[in-house]
């Protein structure tokens, strides 16, 4: 795949690097820097081989204006924070201000363009976007995994107007990480495989439900997902978040999984109330949730069955919490699953925006051995899809 950003000769040349700073802001501040951080490897890199770097990410959704709200500068002044080095923020991402920026950037000095998405022309890919974007640079490196399934134009547009391209040290641990979980070699992973699958909605996971299919041991199934399945096998999930237009589908999924001889594990019991934010729980039967209740979270028989067998796993893959987390009555079931991932003697691996998150808040993530920093790029991978972000570094590399 093009070159490695260790083979570019990047002493006093400007680079400029896709990054992935889209990050949560709360009053004005950097409410969780897990994708800033994720950066630091490649940044310090080219500090240290006297790169002039310029920095570029989008932030939200601005729809193609400016919106002082979403401006880059919380998370220009926590890299600097991070750094212990000055960080400067053009005035937009383009235009007499950012050449101005960029062009008195000494080696090792570092400006971050201003939110690329302030443009209508990043999300349209506008070639002439672009071509302003990557004005003067002589590298193009994507760091972003998170938005490298993004066909936007600091992703597959700038890396047509710079003589060289890579791919950033996150990039490439992402890719590899994810692109082995779904292998096609034998070898590529350990086993007992075990993939823990919770969220929202199947529909949402459907292809890596199905990607996931082949390589793993066992499917352990919870959060809202579990729901459509419980009621594909007849339960009552009285006023619990169900797809009930997925039913067949996931009597198939079921299906599929027998065929292959995947052992699918779904909750016994579940933590019911009358409403999301009750401040209790309530731990019911599958065939007592009835009337009125909802099904927010699994149940204490269920943690310890799914903590039993992510015990044994060799290798661990988990996207979707096991319930509501972010109202702590029912939080419990994703806890007990992420001390259980922790604690297994795996290689273990969690992705998606909401379990990183999740993940963080049980202050356990140092026990992971890989935190996915892209949501929907780390789901499309192992969906087998390819990802714009990495075909066009791919393509470039072989004419390079
Ligand atoms: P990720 O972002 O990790 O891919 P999803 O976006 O698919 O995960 O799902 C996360 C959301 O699912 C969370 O907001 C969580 O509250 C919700 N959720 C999980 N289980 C339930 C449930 N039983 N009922 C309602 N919402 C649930
Ligand atoms: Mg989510």
């Amino acid at each position: 795949m093009s070159h490695a950003i260790e083979e570019l000769d990047l002493e006093g040349r400007r680079v400029f690097m896709r990054v992935d700073f889209n990050v949560p802001l709360r009053n004005g501040e950097v409410a969780d820097d897990t994708r800033i951080r994720a950066s630091l490897e490649s940044i310090k890199y080219l500090v240290d081989q006297g790169a002039q770097i310029v920095l570029a990410s989008h932030l939200g959704r601005p729809k193609g204006k400016r919106d002082d709200s979403l401006s880059l500068l919380p998370a220009a002044e926590h890299l600097a924070g991070l750094l212990d080095q000055e960080v400067r923020l053009t005035d937009d991402c383009i235009g007499s201000g950012a050449r101005k920026v960029v062009a008195d950037l000494r080696d090792g000095q570092i400006a971050v363009l201003e939110n690329l998405r302030f443009h209508p022309g990043e999300k349209a890919n506008d070639k002439n976007f672009a071509e302003e974007l990557a004005h003067g640079a002589a590298v193009y490196i994507n760091d972003a995994f998170g938005a490298a399934h993004r066909a936007h134009a600091s992703i597959v547009g700038v890396p047509n107007f710079t003589e060289f391209c890579a791919p950033g040290m996150l990039m490439e641990r992402e890719l590899q990480v994810l692109q082995r979980l779904v292998s096609k070699e034998d070898s590529a992973v350990e086993h007992p495989f075990v993939a823990i699958l919770g969220g929202a909605k199947v529909s949402d996971k459907i292809g890596v439900i199905e990607a996931l299919l082949s390589p793993i041991d066992v499917l352990v199934i919870g959060g809202a997902m579990a729901n459509t399945f419980l009621m594909a096998q007849g339960y009552d999930m009285g006023e619990s978040l169900v797809e009930s237009d997925k039913l067949a589908l996931a009597r198939t999924l079921l299906k599929k999984a027998d065929e292959r001889e995947v052992r699918v594990l779904l909750p016994s019991d579940v933590r019911v109330a009358n409403n999301p934010q009750a401040s209790q729980a309530q731990v019911a039967d599958l065939d007592a949730i009835g009337k009125g209740l909802m099904a927010l979270d699994i149940g204490p028989r269920s943690e310890k069955d799914f903590a039993a067998v992510v015990s044994t796993a060799k290798t661990i893959f988990w996207n979707g919490p096991m319930g509501l987390f972010e109202n702590e009555a029912f939080s419990a079931g994703t806890l007990a699953v992420a001390k259980a991932v922790a604690q297994s003697n795996s290689f273990s691996v969690v992705g998606g925006g909401d379990s990183v998150a999740a993940v963080n808040q049980t202050g356990l993530a140092s026990a992971f051995d890989h935190i996915s920093t892209g949501g929907g790029a780390s789901l499309e991978l192992l969906e087998g899809k390819s990802l714009p972000g990495v075909e066009i570094l791919r393509e470039k590399g072989a004419k390079a």
